[in-house]
């Protein structure tokens, strides 16, 4: 792996297309070992997990399904404030068991919506596996379960993830050089 441009920044490698394979193995084998004998929903949210979800799936040996949703947050009226919504969402997840597929964790703000989002459903259980996970940097309510790999608080691009949109279809994982 050599350093990189995308758009107007530069950016060193950071993990490598087998060792993010690597990582994603071992999360699929406590999610196999965990839930053995039981349906799991996932949930994945877009854009950023499509490439992660795409590869964990793959070695995923369980009864189960994947929906994909995006967050959006528009202005409501004077008395709702911000409303928060997770569009795509066409199944009902009552009594489900209900993952959901994150590229990152940083803050924990957008994973608390999604969170609690889904709790309104009532699913069975209700579990967070993220690929990345900025725990220094996070401020949530909602841990995650399952993290692939705990990263340190800088931006990085790649498997998913965009910067300014560009990005997304890189195999390894790229950290911004400052
Ligand atoms: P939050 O701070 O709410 O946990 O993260 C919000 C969103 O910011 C994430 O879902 C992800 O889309 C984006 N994000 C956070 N850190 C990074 C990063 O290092 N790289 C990229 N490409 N996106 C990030």
């Amino acid at each position: 792996m050599n350093e990189i441009q995308v758009n107007d920044k530069s950016f060193v490698p950071f993990l490598s297309a087998a060792s993010i394979q690597h990582g994603v193995k071992e999360l699929a084998t406590a999610i196999n070992s965990d839930y053995k004998g039981k349906k799991v929903v996932f949930v994945a949210i877009l854009n950023g997990a499509f490439m992660f979800a795409s590869d964990l799936m793959k070695e995923i040996d369980l009864d189960c399904e994947i929906t994909f949703v995006k967050v959006s947050s528009y202005k409501g009226s004077a008395s709702t404030g911000r409303v928060d919504e997770l569009i795509g969402l066409n199944k009902n997840l009552s009594g489900a068991h209900v993952i959901i597929l994150e590229d990152i964790v940083d803050t924990g703000i957008t994973m608390d919506k999604i969170h609690k989002l889904i709790e309104l459903q009532y699913p069975e259980s209700l579990k967070i596996c993220t690929l990345l996970y900025k725990k220094e940097a996070h401020q949530g309510k909602a841990i995650p379960d399952y993290v692939a790999f705990e990263i340190e608080n800088k931006f990085v691009v790649g498997y998913g993830l965009d910067y300014d949109e560009a990005g997304r279809n890189l195999k390894e994982i790229y950290q911004i050089k400052e």
